[in-house]
């Protein structure tokens, strides 16, 4: 009879025969020298303020979750959102999220052990999730690259062969990034590069790639105005997008909701920048972007604002809830909503 030892998902080692004391004789000084040879399978080289860095990100993935969240539970009657928010109508949780929170927390999860984007892990982890729950409302897209990569495909080629080898334009890269943003928003030109490595897991496309760099860039620069709620940001975070945004459709709608100002009706800003119901970077991020800007004083009306004109009503509050949240800090969500949300453990 024979004892397999498992570590880290590999069958590394046989004991055999077991007799009655084999754990004080074999196992334990067996196991000791696997975890020697095999603590770490990456050099995990994180930076100094990586705990601070993750408390943010924890702040941004609340704020996306329960914009997620929110937006799933509103999308039958988005134009009663506002309303409904502000009077607290809301029905009692647990809220589930969708695809956005889940791919947003496989993405916290690799900056809480990399402190950085490592893109197999990345995968791995996305793949995962998904098999775990794919009910979550993932894309059609999305679901047949997780469920190849969850069975061994590989990553890189599902990506870039997405839509006949032209990549997903879509707002999948951008729904989830927030938090990086965050994570690296003392390095602008780092937070660029990390974005699009998490990018291009699932979305190869310059305008996937472009949408999910400005709402990095956003929330970097929400979290310089973290708990200042109070100031106009909005020339502020414009400016930083637009100089770094590449250029793309995206760029071009930003270019215009930067125009934009706060009094336009959001009915009108939705009409010329996209609501997110065609599920593209394009046509979802300029409006988030300009929703941000013109309402981070406020997650309530923020989120409400997002929800409000329809299309992809999930997605559209993720992006907005994951910046704001950034600068209305933790007292500016209500403590009653992050209770009603289903728990995330990270
Ligand atoms: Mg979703």
């Amino acid at each position: 009879m024979h004892n397999e030892l498992r570590y880290s998902g590999w069958s590394v080692d046989c004991i055999s025969p077991i007799g009655s004391d084999w754990i004080g004789t074999t196992w334990i000084s067996l196991v000791g020298r696997m975890i020697q040879d095999k603590a770490n399978t990456w050099r995990a080289d994180l930076p100094a303020d990586h705990l601070i860095r993750m408390d943010r990100v924890r702040l941004s993935l609340c704020g996306l979750g329960l914009g997620d969240a929110l937006g799933e539970l509103l999308n039958t009657c988005p134009h009663t959102a506002q309303e409904r928010l502000k009077a607290q109508e809301l029905p009692s949780g647990p809220w589930i999220h969708t695809d956005d929170t889940e791919m947003a927390i496989s993405i916290a999860g690799i900056l809480k052990t990399h402190g950085r984007i490592d893109q197999d892990g990345l995968a791995k982890r996305f793949a995962r999730r998904f098999e775990r729950e794919p009910d979550r409302g993932y894309g059609k897209m999305t679901r047949i690259q997780l469920r190849e990569a969850a069975t061994g495909g590989d990553w890189k080629q599902l990506s870039s062969s997405a839509f006949c080898g032209q990549g997903s334009l879509g707002n999948g890269g951008a729904m989830r990034v927030a938090p990086l943003g965050d994570y690296f928003s003392g390095d602008i030109e780092r937070c660029i590069d990390e974005a699009r490595l998490s990018a291009l897991v699932t979305h190869t496309h310059s305008e996937g790639v472009a949408g999910t760099i400005a709402v990095a860039i956003a929330a970097a620069v929400a979290s310089q105005f973290q708990n200042q709620a109070f100031v106009d940001w909005s020339e502020s975070v414009f400016d930083a997008v637009l100089r770094h945004t590449p250029e793309s459709s995206v760029r071009r709608k930003l270019v215009l909701a930067s125009e934009m100002g706060r009094e336009t009706p959001l009915a009108v800003a939705a009409k010329l920048l996209g609501n997110g119901s065609q599920v593209t970077a394009a046509d979802t991020v300029p409006f988030c972007m300009w929703v941000a800007a013109h309402r981070g004083n406020s997650f309530i009306d923020a989120i409400g604002s997002a929800i409000s004109v329809d299309g992809d009503c999930d997605t559209n509050a993720a992006i907005v809830g994951g910046i704001v949240a950034l600068l209305t800090g933790w007292e500016g969500i209500p403590k009653a909503w992050i209770e009603a949300w289903e728990s995330v453990n990270l």
